[in-house]
């Protein structure tokens, strides 16, 4: 499978959900110091929904897409698909529908930092921490 699918290519063009939104109710930062990708990742959340999320920042095609995606699945079933992300990005297995073109990346550790890197941020925002990090200190 290639690395570089069209899918992944066409999110890094047009990435969705890209800028910054009002009112954020939780805020963190991702770094992935290997690549280079740095983003923001903001949610509002009322109640248990995410009704709005967005991020921003410059990161790898891999990185963009990963976001990008990320960002469409939060729309639809919120924060459902952030273990099973993780999981398939470390074992190549899962049954994510469009997420499944990372599957390519596992073969590839470098890279996993990048696709990691929005959901890891999602989840340290979720978790109230604002910075996180693909290098464990
Ligand atoms: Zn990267």
């Amino acid at each position: 499978m290639n690395l570089y699918s069209d899918l992944i290519m066409e999110h890094n063009r047009f990435p969705r959900g890209f800028g910054r939104i009002e009112n954020a109710t939780h805020v963190a930062h991702g770094h992935n110091p290997l690549c280079g990708d740095n983003i923001v990742v903001r949610l509002r959340k009322e109640g248990d929904a995410i009704v709005d999320a967005g991020f921003e920042g410059v990161a790898c095609a891999i990185c963009k897409a990963s976001a990008s995606m990320m960002m469409e699945s939060l729309k639809v079933e919120g924060d459902n698909k952030l273990e099973p992300f993780l999981n398939l990005l470390q074992t190549g297995e899962g049954d994510l529908g469009d997420l499944q073109v990372f599957e390519a990346v596992w073969n590839y550790p470098a890279r996993v930092k990048c696709a990691a890197l929005p959901w890891r941020t999602l989840q340290s925002a979720l978790k109230g921490e604002e910075e996180t990090t693909t290098e464990e200190s």
